[in-house]
């Protein structure tokens, strides 16, 4: 089984159209390819704009029904908190990704580059990056309060450019202690996305969230889906093949898709 419901294109930061995704996902053998473009934010130039939004959901529906004879597609958004959907009509799914945190009005990404994150650090947290995450995780929680959000996006974005645990260790105890209170809060009310598009990009060999909470997220009796955060039709399956072996190695026997319209658990050992 083939799936990815966190798909880019050019109508935000993805650099192929949807239709050359969809055909190229078809020519991989995908049965299931959902779009999730960033949802409008002013503070977001990725973000899709009030009209592309339009142009979007327009392109992606007729692409269901061109398509359909050889691949279901899905219609949704990757939203972030500081800007909400106004309905979850005519999503068929919402991603909720935390990709700024805030300081007195200002926004300040936490994925642009490693040069921001240093400057968040210093400027925002005098250069803690524990009370960094205790600010990322916060808004993860409060994005998660959000009831057309279905999937938790990539959880531990902030550690994008940690790879060599730089600025932190993976097992740091308090670090681990406010992603497990962030993940607690959140429960069983969401799917949680395993998620290799840091991967794609060489910024790191393992996927979002790490492996130290996948773990967690098991003894948590957890429903986990897989996706690539996809901006480029070449990196369709990137990291999945480790990501699978990560998730059987933390004791995970299946995998959440959407099917028929709704969010049901599949066997792990069908998926590559
Ligand atoms: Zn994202
Ligand atoms: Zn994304």
């Amino acid at each position: 089984m083939r799936v990815n419901m966190h798909t880019h294109s050019v109508f935000c930061d993805g650099k192929d159209t949807p239709e050359e995704m969809v055909n190229e996902a078809i020519r991989q053998g995908f049965e299931i390819l959902g779009f999730s473009s960033h949802g409008y934010s002013p503070n977001d130039e990725c973000s899709m704009s009030p009209q592309a939004t339009l142009d979007y959901i327009r392109e992606i529906n007729r692409l269901k029904e061109a398509y359909k004879d050889q691949i279901t597609i899905y219609l949704g958004i990757e939203e972030d908190k500081t800007c909400r959907i106004p309905s979850k009509d005519p999503y068929d799914f919402v991603i909720g990704s935390v990709h700024f945190v805030e300081k007195d009005g200002t926004f300040m990404s936490v994925d642009y580059s490693e040069e921001m994150m240093e400057q968040i650090l210093k400027e925002f947290y005098h250069g803690s990056f524990l009370c960094y995450a205790r600010a990322y995780y916060k808004e993860v929680t409060e994005l998660a309060e959000a009831e057309e959000v279905d999937i938790i996006g990539h959880l531990d974005l902030l550690m994008k450019y940690n790879d060599k645990e730089k600025w932190i260790r993976f097992d740091d105890p308090e670090y681990l202690e406010t992603a497990r209170a962030c993940i607690d809060a959140i429960g069983d009310r969401k799917i949680y996305e395993v998620n290799t598009g840091a991967m794609a990009r060489g910024y790191r060999t393992m996927p979002y969230p790490h492996r130290t909470l996948l773990a967690y997220m098991k003894e948590k009796n957890l429903r986990l889906m897989l996706n690539s955060d996809c901006h480029d039709k070449t990196k369709l399956t990137c990291g999945y093949e480790l990501s699978l072996r990560l998730l059987k190695e933390a004791g995970f026997t299946e995998l959440w898709i959407l099917k028929n319209g709704r969010f049901q658990p599949a066997d792990i050992n069908l998926f590559h």
